[in-house]
């Protein structure tokens, strides 16, 4: 069977991959175990050296791998080069801390010493998606390589040659064999995987479905599991908040990555006072965006990652503008090539509207008018999803409101991002689990207690 790779700006074949045998399957998790064998008793300094390195080579090489991600997935490039900026900053961040973060902790019990220590587990399997081709993969790599584990990639099948970039990467800095491989299987291939003795976690970052697939056959077979899913992120312009920053905010967390970007603002629920200044900022910010070629530089908006997906969007804005809402901007489908999508402004959203009860993976802005801050507080939390809020009122008050949201991330007065030294990750249908930080070597990790009498 043949994976194929396809340009979303012109719908060309960029490449075809031969999906990997029974027998190469094996053959790498072999490599994955006899690497992880002398890589989990190595020198600290030996793993962090290699994430350096490969810092290092990620910079050096940045055009060219920033390119290869805007022909796979349809990335503005200059988002495409940022994104490998932050690969580089969360290496050097877990080469940096990892002592700190895994140094054995004495602790007091009734035995004369007692140690607590984290171990590495051994080879991870980590299941992708192609919307942050690189950033997914390293904020997976960096911490848990730094730990002692090994890692198998099954990246997204869209951007296999970004998967074998990667993999190459890691070996032309140095990495010792079998420390990260990438295996290029569907997704179907997934569960037997989870199931072999040889894997001994699995982290997913990917929708729902495919979450509820691999948490489900991570506790059949007992091994730990990180999902990080989908989110339908409200952005709350409270009373005391500022309408015109906040619209700012929301257009650059909306239309980042096209619109494809799990933490986006999908939700702007406004209260009546700030309503008008908030939906004007906005469509004038949405009206200046350039949509086009994604190696283009002065294009803001690329096509999506794949055709289904403008189908999938184009359904949820038609169906929700039958269901009452106006769309200022955008809305219909782009003549020509390419599975381009128009930015799209939604107003007068409800929440029984289909583009406020599903996620939207894509250019459209959703707004809401709220009765006042109850009710936008009420609407924030009414999702299934728990992964970032974006709060607009005085910080104080934000901090305390923060306690009252159930998500992984409140920011107040900003955009929710993702940031190496913080932790990441939801609640609810979102997943569970953290990524980055302290708290994203952990997962993966045998927190070992060692009592001395
Ligand atoms: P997806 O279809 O779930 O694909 C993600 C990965 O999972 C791909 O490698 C895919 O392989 C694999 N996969 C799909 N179905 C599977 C199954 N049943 N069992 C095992 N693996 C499976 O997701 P997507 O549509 O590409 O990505 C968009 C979703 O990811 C959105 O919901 C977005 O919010 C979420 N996301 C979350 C985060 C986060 O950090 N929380 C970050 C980015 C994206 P194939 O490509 O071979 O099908």
């Amino acid at each position: 069977m043949s994976i194929q790779s396809i340009n979303p700006t012109d719908g060309t074949l960029i490449a075809q991959y031969r999906e990997d045998d029974p027998s190469l399957v094996d053959a790498k998790l072999n490599r994955a175990l006899n690497a992880y064998s002398t890589w989990k008793t190595s020198p600290l300094s030996k793993r962090t050296d290699l994430l350096r390195r490969v810092a290092n080579r990620l910079r050096e090489e940045s055009e060219k791998h920033a390119r290869l991600m805007t022909s796979e997935m349809g990335k503005p490039i200059g988002e495409a080069r940022s994104e490998i900026a932050k690969c580089a900053w969360v290496l050097e961040y877990y080469a940096d801390h990892s002592a700190e973060f895994l140094a054995p902790k004495e602790t007091q019990s009734d035995g004369s010493r007692t140690l607590i220590r984290f171990d590495p587990l051994g080879p991870i399997l980590a299941v992708m998606p192609w919307n942050f081709p690189y950033w997914q993969v390293f904020r997976f790599a960096a911490p848990n390589l730094a730990a002692g584990n090994v890692g198998l990639l099954k990246h997204a099948s869209n951007v296999s040659g970004c998967a074998l970039a990667i993999e190459q990467l890691f070996i032309e800095s140095g990495a010792p064999e079998g420390v990260f491989q990438t295996l290029l299987l569907p997704a179907s291939a997934v569960s037997s995987l989870i199931d072999d003795d040889r894997i001994q976690g699995v982290t997913l970052t990917g929708s729902e479905a495919a979450g509820r697939s691999v948490g489900a056959g991570a506790g059949s077979a007992i091994k730990p599991s990180v999902l990080e899913l989908g989110g339908s992120d409200p952005l709350v312009v409270l009373s005391d908040g500022n309408p015109i920053e906040a619209a700012q905010a929301a257009l650059t967390s909306r239309m980042l990555n096209t619109g494809q970007s799990c933490i986006a603002a999908k939700r702007l629920i406004v209260v009546p006072d700030h309503y008008d200044a908030f939906v004007t900022a906005l469509e004038e910010g949405i009206g200046q965006l350039r949509i086009g070629d994604p190696h283009d530089e002065t294009n803001q908006i690329g096509p999506l990652a794949k055709p289904e997906f403008v189908e999938e969007l184009h359904n949820q804005v038609i169906e929700t503008m039958s269901e009452g809402a106006n769309c200022l901007i955008g809305g219909s489908l782009v003549p020509g090539p390419g599975s381009f999508y128009p930015p799209t402004l939604l107003v007068d959203v409800t929440e029984s509207m289909t583009c406020f009860r599903e996620e939207t993976f894509g250019p459209v802005a959703v707004v809401i008018k709220a009765k006042n801050d109850d009710d936008a507080l009420r609407l924030a939390s009414k999702t299934r999803f728990g992964l970032g809020a974006s709060l607009w009122t005085s910080p104080s008050r934000g901090i305390e409101l923060a306690a009252q949201i159930d998500s992984g991330h409140v920011a107040i007065n900003g955009m929710v991002k993702s940031d190496p030294r913080l932790p990441f990750g939801g609640v609810k249908s979102s997943g569970y689990g953290r990524e980055l930080s302290e708290y994203g070597i952990l997962p993966f990790v045998n927190i070992k207690t060692v009592w001395v009498k």
